[in-house]
């Protein structure tokens, strides 16, 4: 990206990220270092508690150790969180040392964050910010009496990857029925399942369901399909 930006003219680019997740309503950022090094996320120790715990055995972690991000928030107002598991997976953990760039001596959370379900094959993942577990789709799904034979989408918005992640559904259908009160129950029970609302219900015929699912051709069916770009 600095690479880019340097060929379309820019001088001195630095790029630095931040870190969040929806139940925090708030992000950590790093400081502007140079963009071979990362200075990790500094942290707030007056408005959280991060634990970096072992993901199998919730067992907390000690200072630059690996593990699960784990959050509590100290001034969280309406709703809070407490030893929030956010599914995140921090290589390098905490550390307490002064900041090499700023010299502050915030904690700094690594940089070095993957998704857990990238490490484990579970079916949990970030959809629009929000640890989802997929098993809650087929869940909120069944509750839907319109539809017959269903799959979600996942993908980023014009396939750009550093776009917002899309959640589409298809739904093939055994009844007419009114394409708004459709859309409307599926949007309500994959937000009370999920707290993710879709981007768009696509009503496809049970023909073209039976290929997009591969019911004929795979050993599973495809109920979800996730086009995001892995990182
Ligand atoms: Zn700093």
């Amino acid at each position: 990206l600095a690479g880019m930006l340097e060929s379309m003219g820019s001088s001195d680019v630095s790029i630095f990220g931040t870190y969040g997740f929806t139940e925090s309503r708030c992000a950590w950022g790093e400081c502007p270092t140079s963009n071979d090094l990362s200075s990790g996320y500094h942290l707030y120790p007056d408005k959280e508690i991060f634990e970096i715990v072992d993901p199998d055995t919730g067992e907390v972690k000690k200072e630059g150790e690996d593990g699960e991000i784990v959050y509590t928030s100290l001034d969280g107002r309406a709703s809070s969180v407490l030893r929030y598991r956010t599914g995140d997976f921090v290589k390098g953990g905490i550390t307490y040392e002064p900041c090499p760039h700023c010299h502050r001596s915030l904690p700094r959370l690594n940089s070095d964050i993957t998704r857990l379900s990238n490490i484990k094959d579970l079916q949990l993942s970030k959809v629009k910010g929000s640890l989802v577990n997929f098993n809650n789709f087929s869940l909120a799904m069944a509750e839907v009496d319109l539809v017959d034979e269903w799959q979600i989408e996942l993908k980023k918005k014009n396939d750009d990857p550093f776009e917002i992640d899309e959640l589409n559904v298809y739904v093939s259908i055994e009844k007419e029925c009114n394409k708004e009160v459709l859309e409307k129950e599926i949007g309500k029970q994959l937000l009370f399942a999920t707290e993710v609302t879709p981007n768009e219900v696509i009503i496809v015929s049970r023909e073209d369901m039976v290929d997009r699912l591969e019911i004929e051709t795979a050993n599973k069916e495809k109920r979800i399909i996730d086009n995001r770009p892995k990182d």
